[in-house]
């Protein structure tokens, strides 16, 4: 049967202006990152996304290589789009990036303009659309010229491949330099993306800043530190967790007993928020004004939910945030 999209999608999502663009991101988007390539289940995944839809998710990221195997996702999700989620097209924003290693050879990652004008055509083709709402620079290039990489995005937004552009895991100097170029361009960059989370607090150290100085907007991701920040390894480390899936991103010797200490005592606080260790870790970088929107991962339907119930409260007293230091 086909999909229909709850009435009542927009009435608990919250949506944030992305830096000084006209542009509005649910505050919890959606990464495509693990959980939808080809060893996944396809009725599985799609229903993670027709539910993130139905409350109000209206922000789906993804990159050229996210799989397993590369393309994968972007297969995927074009499938879903084609399935179901066509009709509502004009209510969603799609994202997709290209930086890391993609295809064999020399032009199969980085930043050159090879590089990225032959893989917005094939993430395009992929998915099966004629443009992305966000196209990215998926990391800096230390070899190419930053003019070479901003003048290839300027240049696919130009071409109406994609409606907007960004940079991910560009430090300070980058990022000014990025912005600037940009701007040249005509241009600008509207959004940011980095990692950020209770166990990784490293863009407090003047990117957050610089960021919000030149206007964009920022959205974290890996804001569960791939689901350390949750009850998942609580009780040891389950055979379908990140952790211990041969194709998971997240290390069986990340899951240390230094974390699990930590994880205990911020579950002790979240408890008395009322809330899981999950959601308040959520709730903790939604507090802060200058996160535009948090990407989450998930692997099933429960997780979804639970995370979205991390929106209902994101204030944090200062001396809940002061415990919260003293653990961390
Ligand atoms: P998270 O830190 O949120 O980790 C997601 C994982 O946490 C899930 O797969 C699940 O693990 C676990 N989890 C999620 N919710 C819960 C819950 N309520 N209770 C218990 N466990 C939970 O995010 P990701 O690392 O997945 O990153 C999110 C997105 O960010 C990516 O999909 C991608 O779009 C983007 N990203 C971008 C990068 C970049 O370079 N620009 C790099 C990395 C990510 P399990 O599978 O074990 O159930």
């Amino acid at each position: 049967e086909t999909y229909k999209a709850a009435p009542n999608r927009y009435q608990h999502m919250s949506y944030h202006r992305c830096g000084k663009s006209g542009l509005l991101l649910p505050a919890l988007s959606l990464g495509l990152w693990h959980n939808f390539g080809e060893v996944d289940r396809f009725d599985h995944f799609s229903q993670i996304i027709y539910t993130a839809f139905d409350h109000g998710i209206t922000h789906f990221d993804l990159a050229n290589n996210y799989g397993p195997p590369p393309g994968a996702a972007e297969e995927n999700f074009g499938r879903i789009l084609k399935k179901g989620l066509k009709p509502y097209r004009d209510e969603i924003l799609i994202s997709t990036k290209a930086g890391h290693e993609m295809w064999a050879g020399p032009y199969g990652q980085w930043g050159s303009r090879k590089h990225l004008m032959a893989s917005i055509d094939q993430s395009l083709k992929r998915m099966g659309v004629e443009y992305v709402d966000i196209f990215y620079s998926h990391r800096p290039d230390p070899t190419t010229p930053l003019e070479e990489t901003m003048g290839a995005l300027s240049d696919i937004v130009k071409q109406g491949k994609a409606l907007y552009t960004g940079i991910s895991k560009y430090d300070v100097p980058q990022t000014r330099k990025a912005a600037a170029l940009l701007k040249e361009a005509g241009t600008p960059c509207l959004i940011h993306q980095d990692r950020y989370s209770l166990f990784d607090r490293h863009i407090e150290d003047g990117l957050l800043e610089t960021i919000h100085d030149l206007h964009m907007g920022m959205i974290a991701f890996s804001p569960l530190a791939q689901g350390l920040l949750s009850n998942r390894y609580l009780q040891g480390i389950s055979p379908d967790s990140r952790a211990a899936k041969s194709t998971g991103f997240l290390q069986k010797e990340q899951v240390t007993e230094t974390v699990l200490h930590k994880v205990r005592h911020l579950s002790i606080i979240a408890q008395q928020r009322g809330q899981t260790l999950a959601e308040m870790a959520l709730a903790w970088l939604l507090h802060n004004d200058r996160v535009t929107s948090v990407i989450i991962g998930v692997s099933s339907v429960d997780q979804l939910l639970n995370n979205l119930k991390a929106i209902a409260n994101t204030e944090f007293s200062s001396s809940e945030l002061e415990s919260i230091r003293q653990i961390l």
